[in-house]
């Protein structure tokens, strides 16, 4: 469900055509639908209830200070893994106690910040963390909640890239480091065990390997408060799917909920979710323009479009699959031709997709990629010095350039001569 719609033989999010903004923003331009963005944030949180849950918005896959802002005007908290990302949700207007700090090295001025704040939990995700938070903590005279990031060992399929919760990846601690460490936090005065965490992936579709974690989560939680620690707080991070339309649809969020409460029934603990791409992915779209169509003799067709790799890197870091959609709908009967479609950068890898049945398409055209609002634009970079691409936030009728395309002087002045020159 999302609110990019054909309407009159074109696209459009919500009550505004695509044309439009290309026309008065110019492209490449990612544009993202509040409408999307609220009703996926709502439906995820309404699916546990009566549970009381904190929904904590993974920041880093749309950091965009206006999308954060219409969640947390919803009451969304943050899972931030950075300083910069914790300033981001604060500056958004998420309180500090809604806020997750979670990453595999966070330096000791991102711990001091992040306890200064009084962030809601810390996840901690090794023993050095644990010693470094302890005496960041005790520099601060503070006693900062924490929770262990466990590493609950199960392939969660997708791919390998954004897989997490193998025992050979980087991220968290084994169970039985976990219980070890519980109690050595426990007996610090300067630190406040509230629970275990895990996150075992990312563009999870398949319930199966999910339901496996968490039971071995509650596995845990029970073990732990057996040896007399208090455990309050169960995180069970992110990971659903979004709809990208080249596999079977993911689960919706209330099947997601049916299969925790199935694995926690009985278990009295406060639940915290830390869910990205499933709010964040379909509410967005890049929209492009096809600069030229090129046929070579031997019968490749290329469409060579302005958006590349440094504007969406999805297709050449994961093979990812985007749906790509004329926002003129062609006319009826419109033959379909096998297109190469590739971004203006000098590396093969700019190929958002090879083969793809698209309409006929000619220079000028608009096209836009779906499902682009998750790990688009916060992936993005000025490689080939291409200026940032821009964001606009669409509400009803009305739109917003919520961050604008830069100007090549602001490029250039950001790099001072050394001195010597
Ligand atoms: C990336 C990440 C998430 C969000 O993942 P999605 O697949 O976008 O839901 C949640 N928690 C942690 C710790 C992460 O690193």
């Amino acid at each position: 469900m999302n609110f990019f719609e054909v309407r009159d033989g074109e696209l459009w999010c919500e009550d505004v055509p695509l044309r439009r903004i290309a026309e008065e923003v110019g492209t490449p331009v990612y544009v993202y639908s509040t409408a999307t963005l609220e009703r996926h944030y709502t439906v995820f949180r309404d699916a546990f209830a009566p549970r009381k849950v904190l929904v904590a918005y993974a920041v880093k896959s749309n950091s965009n200070l206006s999308v954060l802002r219409t969640l947390a005007k919803l009451g969304a908290g943050a899972d931030t893994v950075s300083e910069g990302e914790i300033r981001r949700a604060l500056a958004a207007g998420v309180r500090p106690d809604r806020i997750v700090f979670s990453g595999v090295g966070k330096t000791r001025r991102e711990l001091a910040f992040a306890v200064e704040v009084g962030v809601s939990e810390i996840n901690v995700e090794s023993e050095p963390e644990l010693d470094l938070l302890s005496e960041v903590a005790e520099v601060l005279d503070a006693r900062p909640a924490i929770t262990f990031r466990v590493n609950p060992d199960v392939s969660a399929g997708g791919h390998a890239k954004i897989s997490t919760g193998k025992s050979d990846n980087k991220f968290g601690v084994s169970f039985s480091e976990a219980e070890r460490l519980y109690a050595k936090a426990s007996a610090d005065p300067h630190l406040n065990p509230i629970g275990v965490s895990c996150h075992i992936g990312s563009q999870i579709t398949d319930l199966g390997p999910m339901a496996e974690a968490f039971t071995k989560m509650r596995g845990l939680v029970e073990r732990l408060r057996a040896s007399g620690f208090n455990v309050p707080r169960l995180d069970l991070g992110g990971g659903l799917g979004a709809p990208y339309f080249d596999s079977p649809d993911p689960p919706e969020p209330s099947v997601y909920a049916a299969a925790v409460e199935k694995v926690l029934a009985g278990l009295d603990v406060e639940l915290v979710f830390e869910p990205g791409r499933v709010i964040s992915a379909n509410a967005g779209v890049l929209l492009s323009r096809v600069i030229h169509v090129h046929e070579r003799p031997e019968g490749r067709r290329f469409l060579v479009v302005d958006g590349a790799m440094n504007d969406l890197v999805r297709p050449a870091m994961y093979d990812a699959f985007h749906d790509i959609r004329p926002v003129t709908t062609p006319r009826q009967g419109a033959n379909l031709a096998a297109y190469d479609v590739v971004g203006p950068i000098c590396e093969t890898g700019d190929t958002f997709c090879r083969d793809r049945e698209l309409p006929p398409l000619d220079s000028g055209d608009l096209v836009a990629f779906m499902t682009a609002g998750a790990y688009g634009s916060a992936m993005s970079s000025e490689y080939n010095t291409r200026p940032l691409v821009p964001e606009v936030l669409v509400k009803g009728d009305s739109y917003a350039v919520v961050r604008p395309r830069p100007t090549y002087e602001e490029m250039l002045a950001r790099e001072p001569l050394a001195p010597w020159l």
